[in-house]
């Protein structure tokens, strides 16, 4: 299965993802946990990265697309894969087609998962992030359930930055919603209540599209 899951900062698509790859036993590749990971690491392509993931911007597509299509030729895609947080705009949808129709290997669905922007707002300004496996809390926790490290607040989680981010997903993000429904791909599932209900939801929806 390869998948491309779509939605705003906030809609849960990281917590979904991680969920979604393990039934689907996938690779979970997320943009935004590789330049995390550059940037802890102080690589070239994290602090390439820095400028623009501190004001919640867009890392330049050349940057971005060039990560993606490497990471696309790494062997644990071979039998599919779940893009969260790429692509982020229509020119980068453009670019992931072109990439995978040289490989005869399309992708099978984009899931979207909707939300109001009242309710992405509470969430991330009160969501914590661990610093050792990533995962993601909801409250004001300090420890991580899974590895034990430090939890912290993203610098892009801060209000001012949340409020760009959200801008930018509908200036730039929100367009490629059109795109997949566009190219038949399209799902979209309500990305509110309960964790393991959204998962099994879009489980279900997947699961349809592709019998
Ligand atoms: P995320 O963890 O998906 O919210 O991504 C955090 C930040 O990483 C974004 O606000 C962007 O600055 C950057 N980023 C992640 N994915 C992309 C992408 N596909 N294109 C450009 N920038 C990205």
């Amino acid at each position: 299965m390869r998948l491309i899951l779509v939605g705003p900062p906030g809609a849960g698509k990281g917590t979904q993802a991680v969920h979604l790859a393990a039934h689907f036993s996938i690779p979970h590749i997320s943009t935004g946990d590789i330049f995390r990971a550059n940037l802890k690491e102080g690589t070239p392509l994290g602090l390439q990265a820095k400028s623009y993931m501190d004001k919640g911007e867009l890392v330049p597509d050349s940057v971005t697309n060039a990560m993606v299509k490497d990471r696309l030729t790494h062997a644990d895609t071979a039998n599919g894969f779940l893009l969260d947080g790429f692509p982020r705009n229509v020119a980068q949808a453009e670019v992931l087609r072109a990439i995978l129709a040289e490989k005869k290997t399309p992708i099978d669905a984009a899931l979207e998962l909707s939300i109001e922007n009242a309710e992405i707002i509470k969430r991330l300004s009160g969501r914590r992030t661990c610093r050792g496996c990533g995962k993601v809390f909801p409250g004001q926790l300090e420890k991580c359930d899974a590895c034990g490290a430090e939890l912290y607040q993203r610098d892009d989680d801060k209000e001012e930055v949340i409020a760009r981010r959200l801008e930018v997903y509908a200036e730039q993000t929100a367009p490629i919603i059109a795109f997949y429904r566009h190219e038949g791909l399209l799902i979209t599932i309500p990305a509110v209540g309960d964790v393991a209900d959204i998962t099994a939801g879009a489980i279900r929806a997947l699961s349809q599209k592709l019998s």
